[in-house]
């Protein structure tokens, strides 16, 4: 074992965040995260802005920015188009730290991190994360490690989305996340034992989608409850840090292993729609022909009907979706089948956004059928950002909205187009969505999502160089380089992050 072990070993869970993680581990749930932050470092890592998996992911990858990186949301802009187009691994415009790696000779193993289909190749193997369509596209690499994955394992699943809880038993849905992660980690064990790697690093996506539905009952910490529910959340925290345990004691003495999120979680306190927002204030207008009125109500009909399917076989169907539509649907908000903007009457709209709002201006010569001269923009957003600051939580009276940035005031690089104008940051567990279809101002949490995410994620390191980090103020960006330092790689200029390894402690 000592010469296949990996110099650096990296465990990610989705979402993961010390304010249920610290208590889980004292508690005795999670024993092996109790080891790991005993004989270790941890930190608070800063996600980025917004802080949804795809463009913190990305930002983990890349050491980038989302105007580096490309990657903002789960859909980008595009220039002359209203339709939003799919984040893949393709949307990724600077190095992947898979790439970095593999280029300076390091053999790279990678499990089900989100943005990487269509699976890159690399110095090594990678397998696909969970915006993988299906398993009857190629969806590893090298190709056929995908077969070997399901011959070893039975199947291989991709994990469940948020919503795929409706409808279903929450016991079922529970145990399906729990055989996800057994199915993940054994592949990731299994890997470890039968090929040589430099650099491993297995993802769980589990936790995103365990506290998005069950955030309200995790943050009770009833861990004596007798509640089914709760026995099985509980389950599936214990089998999270089994998994934990067996992957971290596959590093050999010379190796340092991190445990690491994109972004943390919270409580639901209230969501407002961007778009229910910009129409009351005139900047938006809907259509109003009947087509649009039809469409609706087919479409409302439709899910009546999906609804009262039998939710078991749904879960058991799931990974047997095909076409390549699939890989729209499997976004965590899915996109309108009919988009009921009047763009001839609208001078802003939100087209994406799930955490943070987002504005974009509808302009000439940009937007296909712009209204808004250039000249009159900026006037425009400065009206939009006073607006929006008097915002005021309905319930509460407390101000909702803690900033509104323009793009440029925060983000830099070749690909800020594909970046909407506005950025509008909510106060801590208030949301924003771009609720196209809604009527409604305000809405209470999402039946099926009563926690969302938190910029502060997590970071924690053992190891070898576990006491040579300097881990004040970690930022996402910062682990590219922190991990090419430790490789012997020299980080270049264009990155955003910096590495964490303190110079004096080295030379110590
Ligand atoms: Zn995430």
């Amino acid at each position: 074992m000592p010469n296949q072990s990996p110099k650096v070993l990296v465990v990610s869970f989705d979402g993961g965040v010390w304010s249920n993680l610290i208590p889980l581990a004292k508690a005795g749930i999670m024993p092996n995260l109790k080891m790991l932050l005993d004989e270790g470092a941890h930190a608070n890592l800063e996600s980025t802005i917004p802080p949804v998996t795809p463009p913190a992911w990305t930002a983990f990858m890349t050491g980038c920015n989302p105007g580096k990186s490309g990657v903002f949301d789960f859909y980008q802009y595009q220039e002359g188009s209203y339709k939003p187009l799919l984040t893949t691994s393709e949307s990724i415009q600077v190095p992947t730290l898979w790439k970095i790696l593999s280029d300076g000779g390091v053999r790279v193993g990678v499990i089900d991190v989100p943005i990487n289909y269509p699976p890159p190749d690399v110095n090594g193997f990678i397998i696909s994360g969970w915006e993988r369509p299906s398993n009857k596209k190629v969806f590893t690499y090298p190709p056929e490690l995908g077969n070997k994955l399901i011959e070893k394992l039975g199947d291989y699943p991709i994990c469940l989305r948020t919503f795929d809880r409706q409808g279903t038993k929450d016991i079922d849905f529970l145990n399906n996340l729990i055989d996800i992660t057994t199915k993940v980690g054994d592949a990731a064990l299994w890997l470890l034992e039968t090929e040589k790697t430099d650099f491993f690093m297995v993802h769980f996506q589990t936790t995103d989608i365990i506290q998005h539905s069950f955030w309200s009952q995790i943050a009770t910490f009833d861990f004596k409850s007798s509640d089914p529910t709760m026995v099985k959340i509980w389950e599936f925290y214990r089998h999270l840090d089994k998994y934990l345990g067996e992957i971290k004691d596959r590093l050999g003495s010379e190796g340092t292993f991190f445990l690491v999120s994109d972004h943390g979680f919270g409580p639901v306190k209230r969501r407002m729609a961007v778009n229910v927002w910009l129409k009351d204030n005139g900047y938006l207008k809907l259509k109003q022909d009947i087509g649009t009125q039809i469409r609706t109500t087919v479409k409302s009909t439709a899910i009546k009907v999906v609804n009262k399917v039998d939710a078991l076989a749904r879960l058991k169907n799931r990974i047997k979706r095909k076409s390549e539509e699939d890989l729209d649907q499997r976004i965590i908000v899915p996109r309108a089948a009919h988009d009921p903007i009047d763009y001839k009457e609208s001078r802003a709209f939100s087209g994406i956004g799930t955490v943070y709002g987002t504005i974009q201006l509808n302009l000439i010569g940009r937007e296909a059928s712009g209204i808004v001269p250039e000249r009159e923009a900026e006037m425009l957003k400065a009206e939009i950002i006073q607006k929006l600051s008097n915002v005021k939580d309905p319930m509460s009276g407390e101000p909702f909205i803690k900033a509104v940035y323009k793009k440029e005031e925060l983000f830099s690089g070749s690909s800020v187009s594909r970046i909407p104008d506005l950025i509008v940051i909510p106060h801590t567990n208030f949301y924003l969505f771009s609720g196209t279809q809604e009527k409604e101002l305000f809405h209470e949490a999402h039946p099926l999502s009563c926690g969302n995410h938190v910029p502060e994620g997590i970071v924690a390191i053992s190891g070898k160089w576990a006491s040579k980090f300097d881990l004040s103020s970690p930022m996402i960006t910062d682990m590219v380089p922190s991990i090419m330092d430790i490789f012997g790689l020299n980080v270049p200029d264009y990155m955003d992050g910096k590495s964490l390894l303190l110079r004096e402690k080295l030379l110590a």
